[in-house]
Order: structure tokens, then C-alpha cells, then sequence
């Protein structure tokens, strides 16, 4: 082994170390920015470690590829809002699909170009990157484009698109086994690479723009397992080990994630959930929302021991995670008790609720999560929903017929009294009534959460 192989493998070993205890220290809020920090340490030792290797032809075209990634990744990493963190991920594992996938043809058209075509071994794992790193490519270009508005956001879908898909499918693995036994079949590898690229976007199109998180997070999986495929056919241990990583840690995600949703992995994939509702009917008496104003409820709030702040996604729309912060403290100031309540999907991804309120320098120990705080709601004096809709829904509890029904949710019905924050009589993500607004201690204060809480807090100075 050369001194250059020996620094190599070195940095290689110390890069997954680091992108081990990485995403070890993400899975808890107050250690997820040291994690971040150290899987980003990880990455530089990786870099650095294949700047060494004895296999690099040209280092002009390294830097050129460095600028590139470092003119696109700079503004991705500060100036996206944080309510477009999903589809700023999904473009992320665009561009690292698309790495593999470029890597895994580059791999075969060097070797077709040489005369000799890639052993039975390597075409396995070159076929499988290309597969799954150009169905990732144009998936999660389909997810980024609903997410931002570019696509509509209702799932597309048309009779038979299951069959389709299943059919696009098992064409694919048909031509990756052919390849296998014919690695020179140049016309079945870019038959293949094409196909899949097809399969990203018929599988994601049928999918609504609500669900994509869960998508997002499945393709995450995806683009690892195509770098680990890229490892074993470059014969590189890095790329093994984190695409291996990140492949388990997306799907275990995408696991949690529907299960707090309460939903199946066939049911996000195939479900076509979050269609417009159907337009309701003539049923049942119409019910009113009881308003209460600003002034009123800064009074009961001052006063209030006991206090939980329950935000949504609604708190992340009006960026209100500040002033949620200050009202926080008014009670805090008057001896009372405040604390956040987690649910795990609020809001549009995974810890969204827990990075808005950390922005807002609340204290960690204040946030609890859904199964501790549930146990105190039968205490709590009153309970203020900021912009949070299904997560709160009591439906998911009382109603079999419900798409929420079996969904873990915040008991906010429990508390002495319910003050909800939202702009008008809009459903949230399930599109569904929501009976907790229509209950005799809930009283609703409209508007945007912004300019609510801007109201209370001024209010409560004022007491
Ligand atoms: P939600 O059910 O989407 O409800 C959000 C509520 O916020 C709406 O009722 C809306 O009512 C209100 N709102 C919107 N903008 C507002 C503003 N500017 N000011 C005040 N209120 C505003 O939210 P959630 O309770 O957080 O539930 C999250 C949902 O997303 C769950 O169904 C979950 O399954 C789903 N989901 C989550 C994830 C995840 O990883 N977190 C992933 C995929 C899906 P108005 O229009 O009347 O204001």
C-alpha cells in the first residue's frame, strides 16, 4: 500500500466515524447542530481524503466541479426559508442522484470505450446506480416542482397508473438482469438508464403535493443506496459506508413518518391522499366557530398557571415562532407555566416545530413531546393552538370513518380551555373538519398568527 492509499483510507475511515456520530447526535434536538457540524466535518475529510487518490487525471476539472458545487450550494444553504426546507432537500438529492447516475454511465461508456466490457459483478452495481440514481433524478424533480408551486400540487393521476407503473418496473429489472448476463449490451443499459428516469416521474406525479415529504424522504433512501452501488463499482469505501447510512437512516425515516401520519407506505405511494376534498353535502346542522377578541384572551392568558403552546404549520406560514416566544414570556412573567407541545408531524417535515421554536431561542427542556405532554392536558389552564389543524384533531380518536382516523394526536380537547390561532375557517393538510374548533371551550382568535400574537402580546404589556 502507497502513502497516498494509506492517507486515503485513513480519511475515508475517519470521515464515516464522523458521519456516524453525526447522525447520531441528530436524532436530539439539542445536540442535531453539533451533528450537522460534524457530518459536515465528515464530508470535508472525505473530500480532502479523494483529493489524495492516486486515480485523479486532472485537478483543473476538480476545481471546476468544486466552484460549481460551491456556487450552488451556498445560497441553497442560507437564503432558503425554512418552509421551503422540503423542497430544498429534494432538490439536494436530485443533484446526488444525478452524481451517481452520471457516475455509473461515465463507468460503463469508459470501459465500452476501452473494448472490454464491465465483469457480471460490476454491472450489477453499476446497473443498480444508474436504476435507482435516475428514478431518483426525476422524482424528486417532480417532488421539488409541486412543492414549489412550479407543478400543481394535486396528485395526477389517470385510470390504470398503477398497472403502468408495475409494468415500467418489472421492463426495468427485466433489462438490469439481461445486463447482467449481457454486460456489452450497450442498447439495454441506456434502454435502462432511460426507463428509469420515466419510472421517477410516473411514480411521483400520481402523488399529491402534501404527501411529499414522505416521497422526499423515500427518495433520500434511494439516492443512498445508489452511492453505495457507485462505491462497490468504483471500489470506494466511503461511498459504501455513508450511502449505505443515508439509504437506512431515509428509509427508516420515511417509516416514521408514516406511521405518525398514521398511513401505510402503499397508501402514501399509491393512495393519491391529499386529493381536494369532495364538496360536502347537505349534512347535519351548520355549526359556528365562537370568535373571542385579542384583548379578551391576552386577559385569561396573563393570568393562566398553566399554559401549552400547540403550533402547526400555521406558525411556520406567518413566521410567528418569535412572537410566540415573547408571549410566552408575558405569562412567564406573571409566575405562570408555559410549555411547547411536539407532535411529531407537525407542520411539513420531520422536527419542523422544533427548529422554528429553536430559532426562537425557546428553552429545549420547554418543548415537550406528544406523549408526555398528553399525560398534562387534563391540568393545563389553557391550551393555545398556533396554526396547528390535524395534529389536533380529535376525530383521529372518535371517528372510524375519518382518513385521520388511528393517527396519534395532541389531547387538546382535555385542557380547561382552547384558544386557537388561524386566519379563517381553512381545513389542514387532511382536508377536514375539525370538531375541537366547534367545541364550548375552544374559542377562536382569526387572522394570521403573526399579526395575532403581535395583538396579544401588545395587549398583555398593556394588563
Ligand atoms: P395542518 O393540519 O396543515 O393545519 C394548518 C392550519 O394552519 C390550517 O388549518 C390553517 O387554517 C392554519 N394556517 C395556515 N396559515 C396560517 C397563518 N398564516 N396564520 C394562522 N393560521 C394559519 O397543520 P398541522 O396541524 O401542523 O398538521 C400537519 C399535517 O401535515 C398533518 O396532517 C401531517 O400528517 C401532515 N404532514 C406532515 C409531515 C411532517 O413531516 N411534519 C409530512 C407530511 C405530511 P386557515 O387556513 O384557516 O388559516
Amino acid at each position: 500500500m502507497t502513502t497516498r492509499e494509506l492517507v486515503t483510507d485513513v480519511t475515508y475511515l475517519v470521515a464515516s466515524v464522523l458521519f456516524i456520530l453525526g447522525l447520531r447526535s441528530l436524532t436530539k434536538p439539542q445536540t442535531a447542530r453539533r451533528g450537522m457540524q460534524l457530518a459536515a466535518l465528515g464530508m470535508l475529510a472525505a473530500i480532502c481524503g479523494t483529493l489524495v487518490h492516486h486515480e485523479i487525471v486532472s485537478y483543473g476539472w476538480v476545481c471546476v466541479g468544486l466552484g460549481v458545487g460551491t456556487l450552488i450550494g451556498w445560497p441553497l444553504g442560507t437564503r432558503v426559508a425554512m418552509t421551503a426546507m422540503p423542497q430544498r432537500i429534494a432538490i439536494s438529492h436530485m443533484f446526488g442522484a444525478l452524481a451517481a447516475t452520471l457516475v455509473g454511465v461515465a463507468e460503463y461508456y469508459s470501459h465500452q470505450l476501452e473494448g472490454h466490457a464491465l465483469d457480471r459483478s460490476v454491472m450489477g452495481a453499476v446497473g443498480f446506480e444508474v436504476l435507482f440514481g435516475a428514478l431518483t433524478v426525476s422524482g424528486s424533480f417532480i417532488a421539488f416542482a409541486k412543492l414549489q408551486e412550479l407543478l400543481p400540487g394535486r396528485p395526477l393521476t389517470f385510470a390504470g397508473q398503477n398497472v403502468l407503473n408495475l409494468t415500467l418496473f418489472a421492463g426495468a429489472l427485466g433489462l438490469f438482469v439481461y445486463l447482467v448476463v449481457n454486460p456489452g449490451a450497450e442498447w439495454a443499459f441506456y434502454s435502462l438508464v432511460g426507463l428509469a428516469f420515466t419510472i421517477g416521474l410516473s411514480m411521483v406525479l400520481p402523488i399529491g403535493g402534501a404527501d411529499m415529504p414522505v416521497v422526499v424522504s423515500l427518495l433520500n433512501s434511494y439516492a443512498g443506496l445508489a452511492a453505495s452501488a457507485t462505491g462497490f463499482a468504483i471500489d470506494n469505501n466511503v461511498l459504501i459506508i455513508c450511502g449505505a447510512l443515508d439509504g437506512a437512516s431515509g428509509f427508516l425515516l420515511s417509516i416514521l413518518m408514516s406511521r405518525a401520519m398514521n398511513r401505510s407506505f402503499a397508501n402514501v405511494l399509491f393512495g393519491a391522499f391529499g386529493s381536494p376534498p369532495a364538496a360536502a353535502g347537505p349534512s347535519g346542522p351548520v355549526r359556528e366557530m365562537r370568535a373571542i377578541s385579542a384583548e379578551d384572551a391576552a386577559a385569561t392568558l396573563a393570568f393562566a398557571r398553566r399554559v401549552v403552546v400547540v403550533p402547526g404549520y400555521g406558525l411556520a406560514v406567518a413566521q410567528a415562532q418569535q412572537l410566540a416566544r415573547e408571549m410566552a414570556d408575558q405569562i412567564e412573567k406573571r409566575g405562570g407555566d408555559v410549555k411547547y407541545a411536539i407532535h411529531p408531524v407537525a407542520g411539513r417535515m420531520p422536527g419542523h416545530m422544533n427548529v422554528l421554536l429553536a430559532e426562537a431561542n425557546v428553552d429545549y427542556e420547554k418543548m415537550v413531546e406528544m406523549e408526555e405532554i398528553n399525560e398534562q392536558f387534563g391540568s393545563v389552564d389553557v391550551a393555545i393552538v398556533i396554526g396547528a389543524n390535524d395534529v389536533v384533531n380529535p376525530a383521529a380518536k372518535r371517528d372510524p370513518k375519518s382518513p385521520i382516523f388511528g393517527m396519534p394526536i395532541l389531547d387538546v380537547d382535555q385542557a380547561r380551555q382552547v384558544f386557537v390561532l388561524k386566519r379563517g375557517k381553512g381545513a389542514g393538510f387532511a382536508g377536514i373538519d375539525n370538531d375541537l374548533f366547534f367545541d364550548e371551550k375552544t374559542s377562536l382568535i382569526f387572522g394570521d398568527a403573526k399579526a395575532s400574537l403581535q395583538q396579544l402580546v401588545s395587549e398583555m404589556k398593556a394588563l
